[in-house]
């Protein structure tokens, strides 16, 4: 990528937006006056992710006032993850930092995220949320057991509350774009390019409006992709399974042999021996769901989709390029 030479460096914050017209105009005063005193250039790079509102005019409008502001617009829905790709791939800044539009991520923290990187020589600061008010409880609790499965699973320290709100430099934005894999989870991505990083905790805020567009079944499916993008344990638990299951079967049927022959009159066997098949049958398609599970994922790799489609930019020079690729 050309990179201009600028008296101070520049920080582009990426904001994938997905049916956030409420939002954004907020976003951009507030995170305007946060950053207004620091000593970066600040590029605003909004990513409409699809949006069926109309997000996509009020970013227009955006870019009409103020020159700092560019947009990428989806040609479908595509997904947050392809949105944070394809940010960090159009971002022309020496930093990025990564934010949602719902004002969820407070801007406020961005100074004090700036400092650590960019004084404290950590390649990355990231925000994380120690409570959760304001969040239903299954959802928490549901957050609270896939960070630990996670960590357990994948090797990796996933740590509770942390969100995609990140602020790196080039190296380590570099690294995470290295990353081509389809299947993108970007909180795993961060932590296993590694780098130096600096947790900034903060208190959970609500949304500013609008509703979450993530439901708890969209949640499942996305923790489901984390733990099989970054481990490849649950393989294993199908083959422990199936280890313990033919052995609790022979030992089954060699207890079957001794009692029809000890005690051929107490033996009716049907009900023990449904139980056995619905138990075993269970234990089978489990085992074939989480083949199933990382079958998808290779096939989905070796398709080689591009992770998104562009329909409209705020430039020309974004749409020239081979979307969704490097
Ligand atoms: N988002 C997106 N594409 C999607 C879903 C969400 O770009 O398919 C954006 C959304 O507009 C917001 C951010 O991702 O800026 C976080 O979404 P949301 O607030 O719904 O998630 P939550 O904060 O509930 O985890
Ligand atoms: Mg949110």
């Amino acid at each position: 990528m050309e990179r201009v030479i600028r008296e101070k460096p520049l920080l582009t914050l990426i904001v994938p937006a997905y049916n956030e017209e409420n939002n954004l105009s907020d976003f951009y005063s507030e995170t305007s006056k946060c950053t207004a005193d620091m000593a970066v250039e600040i590029e605003y790079l909004f990513i409409n992710d699809g949006s069926e509102d109309c997000t996509v005019e009020v970013l227009k409008e955006l870019c009409r006032e103020d020159s700092r502001v560019r947009y990428l617009s989806f040609s479908r829905n595509f997904g947050k993850e392809a949105a944070i790709y394809a940010g960090l791939q159009h971002a022309h800044g020496d930093y990025a930092a990564i934010m949602d539009a719902d004002l969820q991520d407070p801007p406020e923290l961005l100074p004090r995220m700036y400092d650590y990187v960019t004084k404290e020589g950590y390649d990355c600061a990231a925000a994380r949320r120690v409570t959760r008010a304001g969040e239903g409880k299954v959802r928490s609790f549901c957050a609270d057991m896939f960070y630990k499965a996670m960590t357990k699973l994948s090797g990796m320290k996933m740590m509770e509350g942390s969100r995609d709100f990140q602020l790196m430099n080039r190296k380590m934005i570099n690294a995470v774009l290295s990353m081509k894999e389809k299947n993108r989870f970007s909180k795993g991505i961060f932590e296993w390019v590694g780098f130096r990083k600096k947790w900034v905790e903060y208190e959970n805020v609500e949304r500013s409006s609008g509703s979450s567009k993530w439901s708890l079944w969209k949640l499942f499916r996305y923790a489901l992709d984390g733990i099989t993008s970054f481990s490849s344990i649950p393989l294993m638990v199908a083959f422990v399974l199936g280890c313990c299951c033919c052995f609790c079967a022979g030992i089954l049927i060699f207890i079957e042999i001794i009692g029809f022959h000890v005690f051929p009159s107490a033996m009716s066997g049907w009900t023990g021996f449904l139980c056995l098949l619905l138990f075993l049958f269970g234990i089978q398609f489990l085992c074939m769901g989480i083949l199933g599970k990382y079958l998808e994922k290779t096939y989905d790799e070796v398709k080689n989709r591009p992770l998104y489609l562009l329909d409209d930019s705020s430039l020309c020079e974004e749409m020239s390029g081979n979307e969704g690729e490097e």
